[in-house]
């Protein structure tokens, strides 16, 4: 029993592991010391975050052979795609998050957690320094250093101002459940203040004038949720001022979703055109104060400015401090993000692996590789392959580097087809190789930057921790399975990207998607069909529930607009 091994553990260790046993005994004492000291070899892995690639990695990790240590100034895990139904209280903050401990638990407790967030990794040392985000007058130290043997780094990131004056202390951020929280208690002091009696038509008109910065999918999902939430609900509670309400959204580029397939972006402007939110693209916003943004239209380089009552800035994303600070430790000061090769490993930094939307993958290899392998396919060096040679050439680099997959036959596929074809539509008989890597720099630039995405980060997660798993199978074998020319051989596959769709909230209950090998969807099945995807996508039961329940009681009863 469980007692009965402590007990002989306890009794071998105090004793040194020579006491005289009969020897079935002696077979057992042994084995507990062996045990004992497998225990004391466990390597010590410590995690930094727990949004979506640290909870994925921890999910899936087997703590049994790990110690394993969690550090996070949030004890919760975030479903961040609800964020914008937060704002608006279609579903509840706390449907939305897993706490830690629970995810603990379920792990049979082997996992320990710090609720502090780390300030300096110290990569030649294998140390971090954290600090304790707890804000109160609790005694005890607030500092403490942690060794690690493996780190794995997935602290996501922050948002990005890009510097532009004024928005840090006038705009709200929709990044973290805080946000989403504040943001709803917002909106209801800006009818409430818009109601008040005394204020002329022109002030309530400011004050209910909702700016959107960023017409990527968080800024539209948001727009989409607040005028839902203006029709469904707020027009019936604050009769008075229903006609004052505006919703604008102010984007750079030329369309919002542009990141989506056009299609989609298109749809999108069209709802958004006949549900009066004002969509004004490419103005760039130069500075936002309490009352106003200036903005500068690109194309006429005029400069306006626009009155507000809320603004929600929601342009992308940057990397945290303590990555940037290792980042120049590790000579990628320059760089955008933490690069990582195939394997998630950071490069120039042993034992440690970035994951998430801190990280990126570095392919630039690949492509070196690419043009390698078709250099040496184009013997003759004439710039044309027969085309079995070329299909080989596919063959090989799909074999090699699997991520390319995806782009070849999604999006780029036409491309690559094209090159098959002459003008008139016949097979040809030999491949321009230099068009075809025309046709891969599309996907060089998809390749490169992954998109910082829960799906990306999810599976990120899931992946490192099966290498985790398998890393002691591994180094029995060190050969590995798998060779790629080249590069040696590999104790794992790497890291291989599966697009699984991508979804966008437009309001009315109505939704666009863009699902794998191009396929779109837009419309009312296709919400049912996000309803259906979130609800299973919940990290645990008890939130699933909770989702659910919170979108039904939405249905029935409308959402709650007290200002709490
Ligand atoms: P995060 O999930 O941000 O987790 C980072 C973790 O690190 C957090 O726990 C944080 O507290 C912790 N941390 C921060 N600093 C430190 C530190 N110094 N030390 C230790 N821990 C630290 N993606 C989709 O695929 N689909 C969507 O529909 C979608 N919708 C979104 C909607 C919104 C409003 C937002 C904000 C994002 C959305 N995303 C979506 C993007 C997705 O949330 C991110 O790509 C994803 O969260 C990245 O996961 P991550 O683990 O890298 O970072």
């Amino acid at each position: 029993s469980p007692a009965s091994f402590k007990l002989l553990l306890l009794c071998t260790l105090s004793s040194g592991g020579l006491v005289a046993y009969s020897e079935s005994q002696a077979d057992v004492s042994k084995t507990s010391v062996q045990m004992y000291e497998k225990d004391c070899k466990k390597k010590r892995v410590v995690v930094l975050g727990t949004g979506w690639a640290g909870i994925s990695f921890l999910k899936d990790l087997d703590v049994s052979t790990y110690d394993v240590q969690v550090v996070s100034p949030r004890n919760y895990f975030a479903f961040t795609p609800l964020l914008p139904s937060v704002t608006c209280g279609t579903v509840e903050a706390r449907s939305i998050v897993e706490p830690v401990r629970n995810i603990i638990k379920k792990r049979n407790e082997e996992i320990q957690f710090w609720e502090a967030e780390c300030i300096k990794i110290d990569a030649a040392n294998k140390k971090i320094l954290c600090r304790s985000t707890i804000n109160n007058n609790l005694v005890g130290n607030e500092n403490f250093s942690l060794e690690y043997d493996y780190l794995v780094i997935a602290v996501g990131a922050q948002v990005n101002t890009f510097n532009t004056p004024g928005v840090l202390e006038n705009c709200h951020f929709l990044k973290e459940v805080e946000d989403a929280q504040k943001i709803r208690r917002s909106v209801i002091d800006c009818f409430e203040k818009a109601v008040l009696p005394g204020l002329s038509e022109e002030e309530r008109r400011i004050n209910l004038h909702f700016v959107i910065v960023g017409g990527g999918p968080t800024g539209v999902e948001f727009a989409a949720e607040l005028h839902d939430y203006v029709q469904e609900e707020l027009v019936n509670l604050y009769p008075t001022v229903k006609d004052l309400v505006k919703i604008t959204v102010i984007q750079s580029g030329d369309h919002i979703l542009n990141m989506f397939d056009e299609r989609i972006s298109c749809f999108a402007e069209q709802k958004f055109g006949r549900d009066g939110i004002e969509v004004q693209t490419g103005c760039r916003v130069i500075s936002v104060s309490d009352k106003e943004i200036t903005m500068k239209l690109k194309s006429k380089g005029e400069i306006c400015s626009i009155p507000h009552g809320l603004v929600v800035w929601s342009t992308g994303i940057e990397t945290r401090p303590v990555v940037k600070d290792l980042m120049g430790q590790i000579g990628q000061a320059n760089r955008r993000v933490l690069a990582t090769d195939e394997w998630l490993r950071l490069k120039g930094c042993e034992d440690v692996y970035a994951l998430g939307d801190c990280a990126t993958i570095n392919q630039r290899k690949i492509m070196e590789d690419i043009s390698t392998i078709f250099k040496a396919a184009d013997k003759d060096n004439s710039g044309l392959l027969s085309i079995k040679e070329f299909k080989d050439v596919i063959d090989d680099i799909l074999e090699r580097y699997p991520q390319v997959e995806h782009y070849l036959k999604s999006k780029h596929l036409s491309d690559v087809t094209d090159l098959l074809k002459d003008p008139q539509g016949n097979d040809r008989d030999e491949v321009d190789i230099e068009g075809f890597k025309l046709a891969l720099s599309h996907v060089d630039s998809q390749t490169k930057n992954l998109p910082a995405t829960a799906q990306v980060a999810a599976q990120q997660g899931a992946y490192l921790s099966k290498c985790f798993n398998r890393r002691h199978q591994c180094e029995d074998n060190p050969e590995g399975p798998r060779r790629f020319r080249g590069s040696g051989r590999h104790q794992f596959h790497p890291f291989r990207y599966k697009h699984l769709g991508q979804f966008a909230p437009l309001g009315g209950e109505q939704a666009a998607a863009e699902l794998p090998g191009d396929w779109v969807s837009i419309g009312h099945s296709t919400q049912w069909l996000w309803y259906s995807v979130y609800a299973s996508k919940q990290v645990s039961w008890r939130t699933r529930v909770l989702v659910v329940s919170d979108w039904t009681r939405r249905f029935i009863f409308g959402r709650d607009s007290s200002r709490i």
